[in-house]
């Protein structure tokens, strides 16, 4: 049934909608408890991935092998002090500036700035990390699959997305999560 469902989405030029579920490890096993227990190398013992079947299904992205990390984005737009009102509401969260988007994205759209936010732009540490073929595979079936990625320059797992510290090496425009 899902193979016939897949053909029909296939042949009207699309790409059959992933099944988040199907989940091993790395090497094809089941996903075990303990397979986030850091290695001496700062790596996990194990890494989920999507399963062969499921990434047969088809990607959605390019194979991509390499990622580079290059740090927290910074602001798009301007930012500004805290209005007095402001200040009495988020200084319990070290909320530092205000980043105002332009009008055309919303009323009052815009996002709030801490100083660790604001130091880590632009910080990476400029590595490249090359990943096996089935984590980057899963990242081309399921672009935001994961919430973070290993540094192998600085041996520790740091987020990915929009908000992340990576980019993919053969296109630097596109964070890595995204
Ligand atoms: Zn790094």
């Amino acid at each position: 049934m899902t193979k016939q469902v897949d053909d029909i989405i296939r042949n009207a030029g699309g790409t059959p909608p992933v099944d988040q579920s199907q989940r091993t490890l790395t090497d094809g096993s089941p996903v075990t408890d303990d397979h986030r227990e850091l290695k001496a190398n700062g790596q996990q013992k194990g890494y989920v991935v999507l399963s062969d079947a499921e990434r047969a299904r088809g990607f959605v992205r390019p194979v991509r092998r390499s990622y580079q990390h290059v740090g927290r984005p910074g602001p798009q737009f301007p930012l500004r002090d805290l209005t007095p009102d402001e200040h009495r509401q988020y200084d319990q969260y070290g909320y530092l500036k205000y980043e105002d988007y332009p009008p055309e994205r919303g009323p009052l759209c815009g996002r709030f700035w801490t100083q660790a936010m604001l130091d880590a732009v632009d910080k990476g540490c400029g590595a490249v990390t090359t990943m096996g073929h089935a984590i980057a595979e899963t990242y081309a079936r399921s672009p935001n699959f994961y919430g973070g990625t290993f540094c192998c320059g600085c041996g520790k797992h740091l987020p990915v997305g929009a908000d992340g510290e990576f980019v993919w090496v053969d296109n630097p425009d596109q964070r890595v999560g995204t």
